[in-house]
């Protein structure tokens, strides 16, 4: 039975073990926390529980299918329900909008409030479709770097289709052609920040975005979003992982060309295969820094990273849904900020994710637990203390403002992450969310693909790699990457 070290328990290293433990490896991770998830973990404060990071969970079909590979029924372990309400907008002007997961709901909300006709907005996520469908195999499903993905008849589809995919404009630019409506423009425009990039800058096949979150819908895991990495973590080793914590591993061992192992406190620990979940870029630099690194990739601009503070709200806001968001007058300006400027905009969209009413643990009675999230730019050594706190005091005018109270009053504890604490938590380089950015056409193919080219043995999987960051990407990346794996042991 060949052995595979897997350097990371993120949750795209959880679904690579998984998958090749079930494929007949003997699979060990190491881990440098106390615990697995990486960026899906949470944290407690006094009586309120918090998902740290992601709050938004679509494509659940990829966790299905790990269960489904492992025998294991998933209802023992992971349950979900799907949202009838997406997402509750608040405009700057005070408008608001109700995004019902419901395409006619949708549409109907949407006529009510912005004069949309329904059959423009229906025509908008035909053509979203119709992106994602015809590159779902060559971008996402596949690498993007072998020989092999360009022959099937789905790759040669997508590519005799390339003018259809709106690869030459932006998104904002696709998003004002169709939809000529502001709001409506800003609502759609925002699915870019899906990859840590600006509706600005990256190209419009991104429109692909809603027709996922419509179509395939959005979820709530019972247990909040930590039960997507605690399920994955016991169907591991229910199917026989074994796990290290707490030990970071410190070198990728190579001799003659071939990755033969891994050095965890000057212990080598040898393995058939090694397949890092580590982010690429300390991959490169720290654990193999006498192997040239493609700096070509590695120069690529970082995707965005953010400010989230985790509050105890003493008090219960009916006007509120399980995910909020308050966008800014003036995003074109925020996004500059982000991506020029490296700094936070004083007026910027505010993302205010509570815990369902279900979840009687996540705060006492007649309270709330608020996940509130700003988008920031990747750490470059800005004055974040300073940031921090302008921050702060904007979003709580701001959320003042549209709530018609003095928010401050009622809370009661709070937490703070920003892009320091995400890098030194997760070892994501200078704390970006989702690796590098796409903010341009060819972001695709400047991500590193799955698997090293000069190193035999080599793997590598997670958001800032091959297709992407996201719980969806990193779970196609395991699925690639393990397929990757078994096709070259045969
Ligand atoms: P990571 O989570 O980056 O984990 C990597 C793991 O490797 C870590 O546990 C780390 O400790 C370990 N490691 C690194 N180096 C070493 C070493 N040398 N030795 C041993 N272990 C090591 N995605 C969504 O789909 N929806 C959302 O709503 C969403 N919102 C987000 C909000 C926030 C605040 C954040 C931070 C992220 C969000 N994301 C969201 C992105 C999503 O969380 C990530 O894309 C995904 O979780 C990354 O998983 P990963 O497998 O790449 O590994």
């Amino acid at each position: 039975m060949k052995n595979v070290v897997v350097i990371g328990a993120g949750i795209a290293g959880l679904a690579t073990a998984i998958r090749l433990q079930c494929a007949g490896y003997q699979v060990q991770v190491y881990e440098a926390n106390a615990s697995p998830g990486g960026k899906l973990s949470e944290l407690q404060i006094g009586r309120y529980r918090f998902d740290a990071g992601p709050s938004l969970f679509t494509m659940p079909q990829y966790i299905e299918e790990l269960f489904a590979i492992s025998g294991k029924p998933i209802y023992e372990y992971f349950s979900y329900k799907r949202k009838e309400i997406v997402c509750e907008y608040f405009f700057d002007d005070l408008t608001r909008f109700t995004a019902f997961g419901n395409l006619e709901a949708y549409c109907k909300e949407a006529e009510k409030a912005f004069g949309i006709a329904p059959a423009t907005l229906k025509k908008y996520f035909a053509n979203s479709q119709m992106k994602f469908d015809r590159t779902r195999s060559l971008f996402l499903e596949n690498s993007l770097h072998k020989l092999t993905t360009y022959l099937n008849k789905e790759t040669l589809q997508a590519l005799a289709s390339l003018s259809s995919l709106s690869l030459f404009s932006t998104l904002h630019t696709f998003n004002t052609a169709k939809l000529n409506n502001q709001y409506l423009v800003q609502l759609f425009d925002r699915y870019a920040t899906y990859n840590g990039s600006s509706p600005f800058q990256t190209p419009a096949i991104m429109s692909m975005i809603p027709h996922l979150e419509q179509h395939f819908g959005t979820y709530v895991p019972k247990g909040g979003m930590i039960s997507i990495t605690n399920s994955l973590y016991q169907l591991a080793l229910d199917v026989g992982v074994q796990f290290n914590f707490n030990t970071k591993v410190s070198q990728i061992s190579i001799a003659n060309k071939v990755a033969d192992g891994i050095v965890v406190d000057e212990r080598k620990i040898p393995a058939d295969i090694v397949v890092s979940n580590m982010d690429i870029m300390p991959t490169y630099r720290y654990l193999m820094p006498s192997q040239k690194a493609p700096e070509k990739i590695l120069s690529q601009e970082r995707s965005s990273s953010a400010i989230i503070f985790y509050w105890g709200i003493r008090h219960s806001f009916e006007q509120l849904n399980l995910h909020n968001i308050f966008f800014s007058k003036d995003y074109q300006a925020e996004f500059a900020s982000i991506f020029s400027s490296q700094t936070v905009a004083d007026d910027i969209t505010v993302y205010v994710n509570i815990s369902s009413k279900d979840e009687l643990a996540d705060a006492p009675e007649g309270c709330e637990n608020w996940f509130v999230m700003v988008n920031a730019p990747a750490n470059v050594g800005q004055d974040w203390d300073e940031i921090i706190q302008r921050t702060r005091k904007n979003i709580l005018s701001k959320l003042s403002k549209q709530l018609q109270t003095n928010l401050e009053d009622f809370i009661e504890c709070e937490a703070i992450l920003d892009p320091r604490s995400i890098e030194a938590k997760t070892q994501s380089a200078q704390g970006a969310l989702y690796g590098s950015a796409s903010n341009n056409r060819y972001a695709a193919f400047l991500r590193h693909p799955n698997f090293s080219r000069k190193i035999k043995n080599l793997y590598f999987c997670g958001g800032s790699v091959h297709p992407g960051g996201g719980i969806p990407l990193c779970l196609l990346s395991a699925k690639i990457t393990a397929a990757l794996i078994t096709k070259a042991s045969v």
